[in-house]
């Protein structure tokens, strides 16, 4: 069934007309006509089944019925990546969103080749594969910021999972345990600078990890530490995805 991610509060009997563009992918691409349900949900309320109740050109009205998931927390696990080129960038988010990222910081580091990017299209992926994914709310996608104020500003009660390419350190998965509120960082294409990882290894809520033997491009990084993280101490644990 269509999920759709809607930022009006979900509860029995409320109305609400969609966005234009989810209106026309709904009625015109989709040919959903009146009567015809939907999933709906807002990273607040849980899912609820919702039906078409007004069908038009470019106007679509959806009528709420019946809660079918409560909202549940998933893990509380951020990535922070490097800038790096737009595709690669677009698989990342994605990917971190199917993989149940909280959110998705950009960073720019010494050797980034961009200082900024799209963050409404990024936006926009991240929402596409959360209804896609099944999940209950959206990553944020959020920056770039220089990976100095980043870490400047950090909260130490977050974990930060540094997967350094070019350093002595332990497995991803036998380094982390611990399940508590944590971020993976991944470089860009040109890896971390000297300095970068000196100041990162400094850091007491930094833990330097590998991921194998290889160096992995960005993309296949971000997903293969996300991966890791959610058998060792996040949801895989569990099995109550979405159906
Ligand atoms: N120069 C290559 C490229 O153009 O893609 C590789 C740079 S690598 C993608 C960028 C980031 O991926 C690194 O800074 C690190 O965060 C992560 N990474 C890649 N391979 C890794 C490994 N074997 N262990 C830990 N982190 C790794």
């Amino acid at each position: 069934m269509i999920r759709l991610f809607v930022p009006d509060p979900l509860h029995a009997g409320a109305r609400f007309p969609l966005a234009e563009d989810q209106a026309h992918y709904l009625t015109n691409v989709m040919r959903r006509a009146v009567g015809e349900a939907v999933l709906a949900f807002n990273g607040r309320d849980g899912e609820w089944r919702a039906s078409v109740a007004e069908a038009a050109r470019r106007r679509c009205v959806l009528a709420v019925e019946e809660q079918t998931r409560p909202q549940s927390a998933r893990p509380d696990l951020d990535l922070v990546v490097a800038l790096v080129k737009r595709a690669r960038l677009e698989t990342i988010v994605e990917k971190a969103t199917e993989l149940g990222a909280r959110r998705i910081r950009l960073a720019i580091t010494r050797h980034t080749n961009a200082d900024h990017t799209n963050l409404a299209r990024l936006q926009a992926i991240a929402v596409e594969a959360a209804e896609q994914t099944g999940r209950l709310d959206v990553p944020e996608v959020v920056g770039p910021e220089k990976l100095e104020r980043l870490l400047d500003g950090w909260d130490g009660g977050r974990a930060l999972v540094f997967c350094d390419e070019a350093g002595e350190a332990r497995p991803l998965l036998e380094a982390v345990r611990a399940a508590g509120p944590a971020a993976v960082l991944i470089g860009p294409e040109g890896g971390f600078s000297p300095e970068e990882r000196a100041r990162l290894r400094s850091l007491p809520f930094v833990t330097p990890v590998s991921l194998g033997p290889r160096i992995l491009r960005a993309d296949t990084a971000a997903i293969t530490a996300l991966a890791l993280w959610q058998a060792g101490a996040g949801d895989w644990a569990r099995h109550d995805i979405a159906p």
